[in-house]
């Protein structure tokens, strides 16, 4: 299966009642300043460079984010400081994205050697998907990794995206060393045989963007490490 035939498959799920219910209910309620827009209100597909050598994955589409503008980290926030615009920025430095801003579907971004998708692919309440939603939609990342043939490094945006890839790579036959290995910014895990390496790094939400936890540079700099680990995995 091509990935653009896997995403159209995503598109139409509707596997996890509750958040069929959140995604549609907040496409009809709407944010104030979004009332004019029409909502996607589906699982969003993944987006970017179908051979890239690097890959993000993030934890849920943001509910007047992706969930409205129908692409991964594309238009949650207008202030610049949106976790789509700080990660957009990060990529734009290191020379993944075309451009620094991710506002909408039409807005010309174009990613080179990158690629991004998440663990869940609805918006979850709360941004906080349960642990039974985070098994039923990591079938599609255990099924769209198989599909990403020129894979050397996955950039895991937060714990819970880490701990499922690593939990992913299991399943499909890699042996994960005891004590597992903990999340953390910066942290490589080399997993070997043709497995990509996996890489930490905090999600670039409100939370850690504005309380210092992670800044501009430190994402910069995972992506930095993440282009020389694809260049020269070993
Ligand atoms: S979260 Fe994933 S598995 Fe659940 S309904 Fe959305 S696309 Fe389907």
């Amino acid at each position: 299966m091509s990935l653009k035939k896997f995403n159209q498959k995503v598109i139409g799920c509707t596997q996890c009642p509750r958040l069929v219910e959140f995604r549609e209910e907040i496409s009809q309620t709407k944010k104030k300043q979004f009332q004019d827009d029409v909502y996607w209100g589906k699982p969003v597909p993944s987006f970017g460079d179908p051979n890239a050598r690097m890959m993000i994955v993030g934890l849920a589409p943001a509910p007047h984010g992706s969930n409205r503008t129908g692409r991964m980290f594309t238009g949650d926030g207008t202030d610049g400081m949106g976790s789509s615009d700080f990660l957009m920025r990060a990529l734009h430095h290191i020379g993944y994205a075309n451009q620094p801003t991710s506002q909408h579907i039409k807005d010309g971004l174009k990613f080179t050697d990158a690629y991004m998708t998440a663990i869940v692919r609805c918006a979850p309440p709360a941004n906080k998907p349960t642990s039974e939603e985070i098994k039923i939609c990591s079938a599609y990342l255990h099924e769209e990794l198989k599909l990403m043939k020129n894979l050397k490094v996955i950039v895991a945006l937060g714990k819970l995206a880490f701990d499922q890839l690593l939990r992913t790579f299991q399943a499909q036959g890699a042996e994960i060393s005891k004590p597992r290995p903990q999340f953390g910014h910066g942290v490589e895990v080399h997993l070997g045989g043709n497995f990509p390496i996996l890489l930490g790094s905090y999600h670039p939400s409100r939370q850690n963007t504005q309380t210092g936890k992670l800044s501009e540079t430190m994402l910069q700099n995972v992506f930095s490490q993440a282009k020389r680990l694809s260049s020269h995995p070993f």
